[in-house]
């Protein structure tokens, strides 16, 4: 079974609100000073879905990754856990893209890659929360594709997947190969161990610029957007205080009810 499992470099979620800064000059995220980004945690599920098949089937797992300054020690993270190639897209030429550009150089990688049973993607990426990319990714190279998977169980040149749904999960059964988007319901991805972490530590990945990939420049970058964003902005939250006065806990039991009936809370 031949794995790739594509993860996404992010702002780490679990930052406090207060330090993300938008420059609404260019519309642009200024990355959170002094907190490190870490792999979006739906692909850390994605790459668990894969290790469990590898567990169970044996098989390849090939992260890809496409991104500017990329950490080494933040996407090397699938191979700790136990993947066993890293594909870096890394170039200048990639930035400013878009959901689309990004499929676009994912599909062109995977291409390349040539051999392939599962694509996993994470059923959305912690920073723009699209959940475009994985069927973008489907589409351009023509495979099925099932999103929200919780469980994954491929055998005799197809795939069956339990995937989630508003009030449970189906059950749906596709050929290989496929793309399959991965949900947190799928469990906890696990931790590196010590030795994974050192020999991710000496694995080199493999880097592909836009060239190597028989890229239209056209189709990557500004140039390849699908989608213009037209304002990016913080919510402006707001919160007033009135302190109720009363000389007893009664009164003031009685004037708060008051007040919020007057507000029509109650
Ligand atoms: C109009 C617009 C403007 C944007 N501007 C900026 C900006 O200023 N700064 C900025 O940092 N980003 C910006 N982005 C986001 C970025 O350019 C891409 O949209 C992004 O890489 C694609 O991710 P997504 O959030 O759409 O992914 P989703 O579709 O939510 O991701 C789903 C899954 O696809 C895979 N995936 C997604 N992206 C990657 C990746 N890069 N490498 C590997 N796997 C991946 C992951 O498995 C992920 O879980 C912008 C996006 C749009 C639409």
């Amino acid at each position: 079974m031949n794995m790739i499992v594509c993860i996404k470099q992010v702002p780490d979620p679990e930052a406090p609100p207060a330090s993300f800064k938008i420059d609404p000059a260019t519309n642009k995220v200024i990355p959170p000073k002094g907190v490190s980004p870490v792999i979006s945690p739906f692909d850390e599920n994605a790459v668990e879905a894969a290790l469990k098949i590898k567990d169970a089937q044996g098989g390849k797992i090939t992260a890809i990754s496409l991104g500017h300054n990329l950490l080494r020690d933040v996407v090397k993270k699938p191979l700790s856990m136990g993947a066993d190639e890293l594909v870096l897209l890394e170039d200048e030429a990639f930035a400013e893209g878009d959901s689309w550009t990004t499929a676009y150089a994912l599909a062109m990688a995977i291409k390349k890659i040539g051999s392939y049973d599962l694509i996993f993607c994470g059923r959305q990426a912690a920073d723009w929360d699209s959940g475009l990319v994985g069927l973008g990714i489907a589409e351009i190279l023509g495979l099925p594709s099932v999103t929200l998977a919780r469980k994954i169980t491929p055998g005799n040149g197809k795939v069956t997947v339990e995937r989630v749904t508003a009030d449970g999960y189906e059950v749906i059964e596709t050929p290989l190969p496929a793309v399959i988007t991965v949900s947190n319901e799928l469990g906890e991805p696990r931790y590196p161990t010590i030795k994974g972490i050192m020999a991710a530590k000496k694995k080199e990945p493999i880097a592909w610029k836009p060239a190597d990939l028989g890229m239209e420049t056209a189709k990557i970058g500004p140039a390849g957007q699908h989608a213009k964003l037209m304002k990016l902005f913080q919510p402006v939250r707001e919160s007033k205080c009135e302190l109720i006065q009363a000389d007893t806990p009664e009164e003031s039991g009685a004037k708060l009810a008051l007040r919020l009936k007057e507000a029509k809370i109650l």
